[in-house]
Order: structure tokens, then sequence, then C-alpha cells
């Protein structure tokens, strides 16, 4: 059962939050928060369910509404002016601009790995497309982050792609792609036609058929996916049934590896001013507390934002090409202590300290050395522990 629209409410529910609520505005914000509330414990009653029950998404955004404690809600700073309602927006179109895309990349490959013109000049085109669903948005009197559904995950992708470094580890991905699929052409005649889309999508990956051609489409999650995890997608594309195979790609959906590449894709804030606020913890105050008591105060700062993405067991996020730490809003929470919002901004400026390292061909996170220095995080033992068990509240 899927409750519609709940997201959405609860996307701005978090920014009047962050912007804080003003006296007079208490009891009409409390009325609708109890009234959401309400409303989510009906619909599960009226289908035979409990909200513990709900998929993953909107149990978390029951659990937070539920948890809010509606008589300490963050005042809203006198003289600030009161936050013109925050606007939603979908755009035609984007599911059409993905699949072409995606068309085009898989067509070019060969080229694109080739030569750094073909790439180049493909990111200029996907820039241009970033720029004007921005310049729709400014037009429109919306944020880019407030895009909602296909949207909002395609302008996120693009976003993404626009990136050099990211754009060229799309293209080998879609070589391992095809790296994969050639072995199998003398077995399979229709391993000739398959096309793969890497794309933003909610499922793993989709195999459908028409005629004689094949399209399988891939969430982009797979991106950093190597040759077997390749072996085990192009199989379900050709329908050999591999129960080992199947094992492999769920293995690796729920590897650290494909939940930080979709995480590298979530649409973040423009206007960040006021982003690291929170309704309990604030981001700016935890990195300066984190920055002199482990790094010298010599990390320069970077962007802070809460992640309006609520993730059960992944907390935070460090997002390189922007120089962007992201905290779940999960963890801003009165029952989360400062030390453990502290602990996982420590986690993710480890991140922004140390580069990714290639291990046995493999990008390698969390090396054995990085994990000694988070050991070093004075309550680590118990930071763990605490998140662990809301991970655990989160998920079960
Ligand atoms: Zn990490």
């Amino acid at each position: 059962m899927r409750i519609k629209g709940l997201l959405r409410a609860f996307r701005q529910i978090r920014q009047e939050l962050q912007r804080g609520i003003a006296a007079a505005d208490r009891p009409q914000f409390g009325a609708r928060v109890r009234s959401l509330v309400g409303t989510v414990e009906q619909l599960c009653a009226a289908h035979g369910t409990t909200p513990d029950r709900l998929p993953g998404p909107s149990r978390k955004v029951y659990l937070f509404l539920k948890e809010l404690d509606l008589d300490r809600l963050p005042v809203r700073p006198q003289g600030e002016p009161a936050p013109s309602s925050p606007r939603t927006l979908a755009l035609r179109n984007m599911v059409a601009l993905r699949d072409a895309l995606a068309d085009r990349f898989w067509r070019d490959v060969e080229s694109l790995a080739a030569s750094p013109e073909a790439r180049r000049a493909l990111q200029g085109y996907i820039q241009t497309q970033v720029a004007a669903i921005e310049s729709v948005c400014t037009d429109s009197g919306a944020n880019p982050e407030a895009l909602t559904g296909s949207s909002r995950e395609v302008y996120g992708w693009l976003r993404f792609l626009a990136d050099e470094e990211n754009l060229a580890l799309h293209v080998a991905a879609l070589e391992r792609s095809r790296a994969a699929l050639a072995p199998r052409r003398a077995l399979a005649p229709l391993a000739a036609s398959v096309t793969v889309h890497l794309v933003p999508v909610k499922l793993l990956c989709r195999r459908r058929r028409y005629r004689n051609e094949v399209l399988l489409t891939v969430s982009e999650g797979f991106l950093h996916a190597n040759a077997g995890v390749w072996e085990a997608l192009i199989d379900f594309a050709l329908q050999h049934r591999d129960p080992a195979g199947s094992a492999r790609l769920r293995q690796f959906a729920d590897s650290d590896e494909f939940a930080e590449t979709l995480l590298e894709m979530e649409p973040q804030a423009h206007s960040a001013a006021s982003a690291g606020r929170g309704c309990v913890h604030d981001l700016e105050a935890s990195f300066a507390r984190v920055n002199a008591s482990h790094f010298n105060g010599d990390l320069p700062k970077p962007r802070l934002v809460w992640n309006g993405a609520l993730t059960g067991r992944k907390f935070g996020h460090y997002r390189r090409t922007t120089d962007t730490v992201m905290i779940s809003v999960s963890l801003d929470a009165p029952a989360v202590p400062e030390f453990v919002v502290d602990y996982v901004m420590y986690h993710e400026l480890l991140h922004k300290k140390h580069r990714i390292q290639m291990v046995n061909g493999r990008r390698s996170i969390h090396t054995p050395s990085f994990r000694a220095e988070e050991r070093r995080f004075a309550r680590w033992a118990e930071a763990e522990a605490l998140l662990q068990a809301l991970a655990q509240k989160h998920s079960a």
C-alpha cells in the first residue's frame, strides 16, 4: 500500500521546520501534523494493516511525524520574513529526455570511451539540459529541489552526468556491460539486439522485449558494478535463470557502493544559507566542534545540508563534486544525542580528507586505515551502537 502525497507533505513540513515556526502559527502547524498522522493510521486500518508495515519511505515519514515534539518546535527568529509557501513542480518530457540520452550513450559508447572530445560534447549537451530545467524552475518560482517524481530523479541524474568524472564512469560502466554481452552472442542470438539503459529508476533492473529486441533497464546504482555483476545483469536480460547471479545482484544492491551512487544523484538545495539549521541539531555547530577536535580546525568548511531523502541505514554522505556533507534528517530528532550527529559528521569529513582508493581494481570507500581513523572518535562504540539501533528501528 502506498500513501499518495505523503512524501511531498513531509518535504514541505521539513522546509517549514527548518525555517522555524512563528508562535502564532504553532496551533495550525500542530493540527496539520496530527491530522497527517491520523490519516496514515486510518488508511492503514482501512486496508487491514498498520503503519509499521508500510513501505520504507512512508513508514519513515510516519515515524518522523509521530515522534515530532509539537511542544518544542523550532521558533522562527524574530524579524526573519515568513517563508513563501514552498512550490512543487513536475516537468513534462523528462522521461523521454532520459531515454533519448540513455540511447545515445549506448549507441555511442565506443566513441565516447575512445574520445575525450566526444565526451566533452555530450557533457556540454547535458549541461545545457540542466541549465534549461533550472531556468524553467526559476521562471515558475520553484527550486529544482522542489521537483517531484521522475522530474526530480532525471534532474538529479543529469546534474550527476554533467560532471566530467561521473560521465566517464558512466561510459566505463556501459563498456563493462558490452564486455559481458560479447561472449554471450555466440550462445544467444538475442544478445546481438540487447540495448542497455543505465538510468535513475527505483527498480534494480527490468527487461522488456519487443519482437527481436531486448531493452535492459538498469538502475544507475549499478554504476560501479564489476564484470561479475554485469554478467548477472546480462543473464537476466537474456532470461538465463541463475540463482547465483540473482544473489550477486541482490548483494550488490545492498552494498554501500549502490547506496552512495544513488545519494550522489539526490537533488540538493541551492539556497543553502540555512540548510544546515535543523529542527534540533545544527550542522554548522557540529562541523565547528568536529573540525576543532579532530582536524586541528584545518579542514575547510564544506557545504552542509540535511538530506530530505530519508535513508534507513545510511545517515550521511559526502559529495565530492560539490564538496557537500549531507546528513540524514532522521538524525535531526530530540532522541538523537549531539555526539551521534558529530560522529556521522566526522565520518563524512574523513571522506572529504581522503580520496577514494582502488583496492584490487575495486573502489574501496572504507579502507582499513579509514576504519582505524574512524575509531579515534572519543565515543565511537557508543555512537555506532546508537546508530545501529536507529537503523534497526527504521528498517524493522
Ligand atoms: Zn562512508
